[in-house]
């Protein structure tokens, strides 16, 4: 490589570890010295079904994921789960409950009442995101066929890390942006989705860890491809699945297994937020957190400065320390620092070093 490594906040696609970066270019050439490159591996062949079932059982033993639920890998990123759940899992009655706490949330609701009925029960749109409604006192509608939430809301900085009790109804999780990142009872939900590309490889598959029986319920008038069932009986191979991004989310998990799997990675997790949040607290009339502090995600840390000249140049002389990617969304403006789990310690260390730098001279 001609440059080293920076330190990559990106928000999506985003870092990943190097460790199955290196493993990837080595079979790029040759895979499991087969003598074809990974690319060029058949989906039916007997080394990538054997990645296929690898991934699956990596995912399945790290998430504690039971036996009742079946793990599929879809293509069309969290978007098209969007549409996928209502068009599988509304039912007769049409009709779904959602927690709209911004953007990708906003978007599932917009995409569900093209199928039907989203009922909004709790909202923090009032106060433009900035906090998490309280979901435990939410008494969900009598029809509903599901409850939607989105755990970290990307954008907006915020997260859940428990999750209510829907009782029968089925809760259903976008966790694109904090599936791994720490421990949680996967047998509490009928359907969790997580485009790859934030905390488990590149871009171009979704994981969807969906209750059997649910999927069982996918209306058999749907398109193939949008149907859960056809991707339980299929396993996830009806069409051609995006078998590198596959193979490289296997990479990422076993790197997760040997870090010490997910209690190791919730620990550095809970580290990295300790560090950047505290830095920010201890000066909080210049590094001004945008959401409620008990709902501050450990994932995407939002924050603003005293002036947009002052963000400007934090962005000009943080990409001169090579710590990358650090512009806020359009739509919260500021500063956003995007921590996954191949986010190392050290480059929040880095980061705080810069931080308190900056200020000192501003
Ligand atoms: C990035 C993101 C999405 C969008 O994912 P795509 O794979 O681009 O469709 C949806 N939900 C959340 C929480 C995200 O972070």
């Amino acid at each position: 490589m001609s440059t080293e490594r920076k330190w990559n906040f990106s928000p999506g696609p985003a870092v990943l570890p190097a460790e199955p970066l290196k493993k990837a270019q080595v079979a790029l050439m040759d895979f499991n010295s087969t003598g074809i490159g990974i690319l060029e591996t058949s989906h039916r062949s007997k080394e990538f079904l054997g990645v296929m079932e690898q991934t699956k059982g990596r995912l399945k033993k790290l998430l504690n994921v039971p036996d009742t639920h079946e793990i599929l890998f879809c293509q069309g990123g969290a978007n098209l789960q969007f549409s996928m759940i209502p068009m599988n899992l509304m039912g007769e009655k049409k009709t779904a409950d959602y927690v709209d706490t911004g953007t990708w949330s906003t978007r599932a609701i917009k995409a569900a009442e093209l199928e039907g009925t989203a009922n909004v029960k709790a909202s923090s749109e009032d106060k433009k995101y900035t906090y998490l409604p309280n979901l435990n006192e939410v008494s969900w509608s009598e029809d509903a066929a599901y409850v939607h939430m989105t755990s970290n809301n990307t954008i907006y900085g915020t997260q859940y890390r428990t999750f209510p009790d829907t009782g029968e109804k089925p809760l259903i999780c976008d966790m694109s942006s904090d599936i791994l990142s720490h421990r949680f009872d996967v047998s509490k939900f009928g359907l969790i989705y997580a485009g790859a590309q934030k905390n488990m490889g590149p871009a171009g598959v979704t994981v969807v860890i969906i209750r059997k029986d649910l999927a069982e319920k996918s209306p058999a008038t749907l398109p193939p491809m949008l149907r859960y069932k056809q991707y339980v009986e299929k396993d996830s191979a009806y069409n051609t699945p995006p078998t590198f991004a596959i193979y490289m989310v296997g990479l990422v998990l076993e790197w997760a297994e040997e870090k010490g799997g997910l209690e190791a990675i919730e620990k550095e997790n809970e580290a990295k937020a300790k560090l950047l949040y505290s830095t920010m607290d201890e000066a909080s009339d210049f590094f001004r957190g945008t959401v409620a502090k008990d709902d501050r995600s450990y994932m995407n840390v939002t924050m603003r400065l005293p002036s947009e000249d002052l963000e400007k140049k934090f962005l000009t002389e943080a990409a001169q320390k090579n710590l990358m990617g650090l512009k806020g969304h359009r739509s919260v403006g500021g500063i956003r620092v995007s921590m996954y789990n191949a986010m190392s310690l050290q480059g929040i260390e880095a980061l705080v070093e810069f931080m308190k730098a900056f200020r000192k001279n501003a």
